[in-house]
């Protein structure tokens, strides 16, 4: 049955909202002591939820699996105590580079509960992604299974901080096991399921996700065990999680949608999670959708963009009658989508907007107010976000600038790992600068225009240009290599590398195909450049750094701007 809410009630508790009473409704563990993984998870077994399905799992093969909360808490307290047997303490950093199978959901969880960090990983990520991530980080322990562990078998010499590798061999593959290397089975068999969970305090360190900017490899965005309050308030009232709901957020915990609303929000909520393991299948999503009675969904915009680009007949062939509320993040989501669910699967997606440094949505169409399709809505109670100028001062509505937010809000990340200095430089005349550029109307609400910087937005994913000419100029044939961001229909912008050869090298369509091969291998799917142009040379500044706006000017037929510095 829907649950629709009553919109005087919810009026009422977004007018009243105040952090100090969602602080009230967690569940703290003593003199100011807050882990995420009992909020999520153990505070729900001394409640009715105890034996209520956190998820039910649904497998690439179709295998099926429910895990109520208390299975839950007891699978990750075993695991808690397997990280800690070998040796794993507060604060070290533990990474999981596995699909969307049960045991990633219990790595995070028990990571948590021994209060080490846990740093979740994109299993499309090739070697180079994956050691840039561990070395950088100076991980301990890494989660993985069989097949993803040949993937990248050639950066293991690399990280003398790597002690221990727990392979997690669902399909129990016969695999002999190296020095470092446990098995996630046999060590879980043997682990007690009680655990007494670290009190973190709730500035101590607890998630890491690495994200792209314009210059040098990705940094670590670091969130501390307050970002549950943040989590939580949102899951709440944004996504609109009540108790009764069953939940389906698209994303991969490798992304910060993946972990702040497909692990910590609805599992605060107490609400029940579909996880399906597969990708993108228009056919199969609705199937899910059907099958599992979804209530709230949450996904992006390239994604709606695909389904709607498989028609408006294949969703009349499901029963998608349970859908309450939609909701979209990660791109600009445009009208057409918005008005496209409402037709077709009978409800609007709601837009939001957030960002990993912000660690939960600040901005959001809610669903109690009128949808501006195109818009991504108003700001969440208590956060204060503003346009400014490039003097940073505010700017009146209607007026286009940097997209700011005033300090403070309660899952704000807490430092770049290992680079303070970049972390300060974000924050400017006592804002914390997004890297957006967006107007405000009248009516408060936000409407992206675009990036401040050359960041690329793939398909939700943020690409630094840095990264791929890395990888690019890693090729024998390339001599230099320069990265935009092409505007796309359906993914938004798709990855163009223009590069000039090395002596000795020819263009040919066959070394396009060999230069992408080798950077998708390197980096992943995501990041690897759909098109590749041949040039002499590339546009250079005297000081030789090279000019991508000119590039994306003369690929776009823009005006080239000032190219005064333009070596000639
Ligand atoms: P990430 O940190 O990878 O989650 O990416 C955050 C970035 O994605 C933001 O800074 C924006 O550039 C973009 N983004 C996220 N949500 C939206 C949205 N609703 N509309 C437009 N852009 C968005």
């Amino acid at each position: 049955m829907k649950q629709m809410p009553n919109l005087e009630d919810y009026k009422k508790a977004y007018r009243e909202f105040r952090w100090e009473d969602i602080e009230k409704e967690l569940d703290w563990l003593g003199d100011g002591k807050l882990n995420i993984a009992y909020e999520a998870v153990d505070r729900h077994l001394k409640t009715s939820r105890k034996n209520k399905a956190a998820f039910v799992f649904e497998g690439k093969d179709g295998a099926k699996e429910t895990y109520t909360f208390f299975e839950l808490a007891k699978s990750s307290s075993r695991f808690a105590n397997v990280l800690a047997d070998l040796g794993a303490e507060k604060g070290d950093r533990v990474f999981v580079f596995l699909d969307r199978v049960p045991e990633l959901y219990i790595s995070v969880l028990g990571t948590l509960k021994i209060g080490a960090v846990i740093g979740p990983l994109f299993s499309a990520f090739g070697p180079d992604a994956v050691k840039d991530r561990l070395m950088d980080s100076e991980a301990k322990v890494l989660i993985t299974s069989p097949r993803l562990k040949n993937k990248i078998e050639e950066i293991f010499n690399d990280l003398p901080d790597l002690e221990h590798i727990i392979i997690v061999n669902r399909d129990r593959e016969n695999i002999e096991l190296c020095d470092g290397e446990v098995s996630y089975e046999g060590e879980m068999a043997k682990a007690e399921d009680d655990f007494d969970i670290v009190k973190t305090s709730k500035e101590d360190y607890a998630v890491m996700h690495y994200t792209s900017g314009t210059t040098g490899k990705p940094k670590g965005v670091v969130h501390a065990h307050a970002a549950i309050k943040g989590h939580y308030a949102t899951a709440k009232y944004v996504l609109d999680l009540h108790e009764d709901d069953i939940y389906w957020c698209t994303a991969d915990p490798g992304w910060v949608t993946g972990t702040s609303y497909g692990i910590f929000g609805p599992w605060s909520n107490g609400v029940t999670q579909v996880i399906y393991e597969g990708g993108f299948n228009a056919k199969k999503w609705y199937s899910i959708i059907e099958a599992y009675r979804v209530t709230v969904w949450y996904t992006a915009p390239t994604a709606i963009r695909m389904l709607m680009r498989f028609g408006d007949k294949l969703p009349e062939k499901f029963d998608l009658s349970s859908l309450r509320h939609a909701c979209s993040v990660g791109e600009p989501l445009n009208p057409e989508a918005v008005v496209w669910g409402e037709k077709v699967i009978g409800i609007p997606f709601h837009d939001n907007w957030w960002q990993t440094e912000t660690g939960c949505i600040l901005i959001a169409n809610y669903p109690v107010q009128d949808i501006k399709p195109g818009s991504m809505g108003r700001p969440f109670p208590g956060i204060s976000p503003a346009i400014l100028d490039d003097g940073y001062r505010e700017l009146p509505p209607g007026r286009e600038g940097h997209l700011a937010i005033k300090p403070g809000w309660p899952s704000m990340f807490r430092t770049y790992w290992k680079k303070e200095d970049v972390y300060d430089s974000r924050f400017k005349n006592g804002w914390y600068i997004t890297g957006d550029k967006a107007k405000m109307d009248e009516d408060g609400y936000f409407w992206f225009v675009g990036r401040a910087d050359d960041v690329i937005n793939t398909a939700g994913h943020l690409v630094g240009p840095f990264e791929v000419e890395s990888a690019l100029i890693e090729h024998p044939a390339v001599a230099e290599a320069g990265v935009i961001g092409k505007p796309d229909p359906i993914v938004m912008e798709t990855i163009k590398a223009f590069v000039s050869l090395k002596e000795g090298f020819v263009p040919s369509e066959e070394l396009k195909h060999e230069i992408q091969r080798f950077v998708k291998k390197k980096l992943s799917s995501a990041a690897y450049p759909r098109e590749i142009e041949f040039l002499d040379t590339l546009p250079k500044t005297r000081s030789g750094k090279i000019m991508r706006r000119l590039l994306k000017a003369r690929e776009l037929g823009l005006p080239e701007g000032d190219t005064s510095t333009l070596e000639r």
